[in-house]
């Protein structure tokens, strides 16, 4: 969600700035800007609408100077338009900021700077941040550190969350960056340093990076950089390197991100269960977790939490786990979780998941547990980022950057750790070996059976080229494979725009029904497991009201295939392991609808990426 990009050094930093810019335009935005600072003021190019459009008017008129910051907006305070996209002026026209977040008090800091006559061009919260530093600065005595100083007074006295950026007119070769609930990253470079929020941006010049915490606040000036806290006076922050180079965030042959991402799963699978499967114990190895078998014997009650595809890898994980480890599981949005006073004792074990592991809803959630004095473990994919440093433990998806809007291989890479998870505490109960190996052998076939099902895009695009004129459809799935159809249904949301919805297959009866029409296609997730027999007669229910029926079912299941209009074929697997199958024809079948459609798959309309806020 909207993205913050600036950069000191010797370079010429306009061309720079907005090609980091586009990497972070698979975040999902509205507005982008810059402002560069040469020595001889600020020269500030903003717009409404794609980085093109941004590029063209710097294209126009051009900018020059070798500091500078930009921005893709995604707003929450006024319109996408030109005059609310960052970055904002104080009331002297010398100070410029970007920000990520939303000040939660503005109204009443901007009451009080209109009183003391400061005026407002935008609807933005931001400028009223803007205006509020720029007045502590102007009654600062003109030390070195003024600019620092005047952010540091400025933040005190805000409530809410910020990411920000900050220039000075009178300071070129300075940035002044602080956060608070939303992320920032410090790149390293060779006598140069950027500021993002999002290692994505930075991967093109260095690998070398500090992540700051909240209230942390750093001074880039004079060649070097400085790091404080609006909490401690003094604070060190390890410099770590990003794992992955620049071109793991490339789209390659592939026509889209979230396509590349759908064929990498076979990969993504192999290393998300490198090291882990664990076959002399036919268990699993999850080191990450540090927790001691004893602790591990004692949870018996999991609360897990997320949002979005992540809820529903979360959602499956209660079947899994509580089938494996007999452990009572329960799921909540975080943004519920958060707020709500659900008694949890202390063997109660708090899983939170987040692909990006900045999600503001999840990182609160996990926040608010640990403050009860719970101990919370993540499941992420970004190393490094806040969820994964403030956890007390976790497993890493290792499924390198996801870059498309739509999650894809995050979300198997999820569903496998919580396969791998609900065998360790299985395991260490009653799980029998042999049982434990079953599974295992399940994972090990796992990545080859995603690549049979990949071979059959093209007959999956044909499908979904067929019922791509459908207004509304129904995805349907018991147990583990409800959580599944909601993902598909989620999936076919968000990047065709179709309206769909997602039940427990037996539900329908209870008033969905009324739907079915041959109008009103339903896909049923229908593998020959324990309730196959149930789904077969929910798939007759249909049938019977003239709805037509795409069945996800084994290749040679000829009883599904002869009540279906169509069937996507899956690879027979262990039950436990078998949803992870399930979803990925339902990925491809929403991408090739996308596309059918002419929607912009990798930047769907509304969406970001990374929730950063509330
Ligand atoms: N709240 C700010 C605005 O609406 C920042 C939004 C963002 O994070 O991009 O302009």
């Amino acid at each position: 969600m909207c993205g913050i990009l600036g950069y000191a050094g010797g370079r010429e930093a306009a061309e720079l700035l907005l090609e980091g810019l586009r990497r972070l335009e698979y975040r999902g935005y509205d507005s982008a800007g810059l402002c560069l600072v040469d020595g001889s003021g600020l020269q500030i190019r903003k717009c409404a609408g794609r980085i093109d459009n941004l590029a063209a008017l710097v294209g126009r008129e051009p900018v020059h100077g070798t500091t500078g910051i930009s921005h893709t907006r995604w707003a929450t305070h006024g319109e996408p338009t030109d005059a609310n996209a960052h970055p904002h002026l104080d009331r002297s026209g010398k100070l410029a900021l970007v920000h990520n977040g939303v000040i939660e008090n503005y109204l009443e800091l901007k009451r009080r700077l209109s009183d003391t006559g400061h005026t407002f061009s935008s609807q933005t919260d931001t400028e009223v941040l803007a205006h509020l530093i720029g007045d502590h600065y102007d009654r600062l005595p003109a030390t070195r550190d003024r600019l620092l100083t005047a952010v540091r007074n400025a933040l005190v006295e805000v409530t809410g969350t910020y990411g920000i950026a900050v220039v000075h007119a009178d300071h070129p070769g300075e940035i002044v960056g602080a956060r608070r609930g939303s992320p920032l990253v410090i790149g390293i470079g060779d006598g140069e340093f950027l500021l993002s929020s999002d290692v994505t941006a930075l991967v093109a010049h260095t690998r070398d990076v500090i992540y700051l915490n909240d209230h942390d606040l750093v001074w880039i000036e004079g060649g070097s950089y400085q790091l404080t806290s609006l909490t401690q006076p003094q604070i060190d922050r390890e410099v770590r390197k990003i794992e992955w180079d620049s071109s793991a965030a490339q789209r390659g042959e592939f026509a889209h991100f979230m396509l590349k991402e759908i064929f990498e799963q076979p990969a993504s699978l192999e290393n998300v269960m490198r090291g882990r499967l664990d076959w002399e114990n036919c268990s699993a190895k999850l080191g990450g977790l540090n927790m001691t078998p004893r602790e591990l014997r004692e949870i018996d009650r999991i609360l897990i939490v997320a949002c979005g595809t992540a809820l529903h890898a979360a959602m499956a994980a209660e079947y899994v786990i509580e089938e494996l480890a007999h452990i009572p599981v329960e799921v909540d949005f975080a943004s519920e979780a958060r707020y709500r006073n659900s008694p949890l004792d202390a063997r109660t074990l708090v899983l939170v998941v987040s692909q990006s592991g900045e999600t503001a809803d999840t990182l609160a959630a996990m926040r608010e547990a640990q403050r009860k004095g719970l101990r919370a473990l993540a499941i992420c994919n970004v190393v490094g980022s806040t969820i994964a440093r403030e956890s007390d433990g976790g497993v890493y998806m290792h499924a390198g950057p996801e870059i498309g809007v739509a999650a894809t291989k995050s979300f198997t890479s999820q569903l496998a750790i919580f396969v791998l998870l609900g065998l360790l505490l299985g395991r260490l109960r009653h799980l029998a070996c042999p049982a434990g190996r079953d599974i295992l052998d399940a994972l090990k076939r796992l990545p080859g059976h995603v690549g049979e099902i990949l071979d059959h895009s093209d007959a999956i695009r044909a499908t979904a080229n067929r019922y791509a004129g459908a207004r509304d459809m129904l995805f349907l799935g018991r147990q583990a494979n409800y959580p599944i159809a909601l993902e598909g249904a989620l999936k076919l949301k968000e990047i065709s725009y179709i309206h769909a919805e997602a039940y427990p297959s037996a539900e329908i009866k209870h008033g969905v029904i009324a739907l079915i029409s041959p109008e009103f296609p339903t896909v049923i997730i229908c593998p020959r497991d324990g309730v196959y027999e149930k789904n077969l007669s929910n798939l007759q229910e249909i049938k019977a009201r003239k709805g037509p029926v795409i069945a996800i079912a084994h290749p040679d299941d000829t009883t599904a295939a002869s009540m279906a209009d169509d069937v996507l074929p899956v690879p027979e697997t262990h039950p436990i392991v078998q949803p992870i199958l399930n979803v990925v024809p339902l990925q491809l079948f929403a991408y090739h609808t996308a596309v059918a459609l002419g929607r912009d798959v990798d930047k769907p309309r509304n969406l970001a990426k990374s929730v950063t806020v509330e």
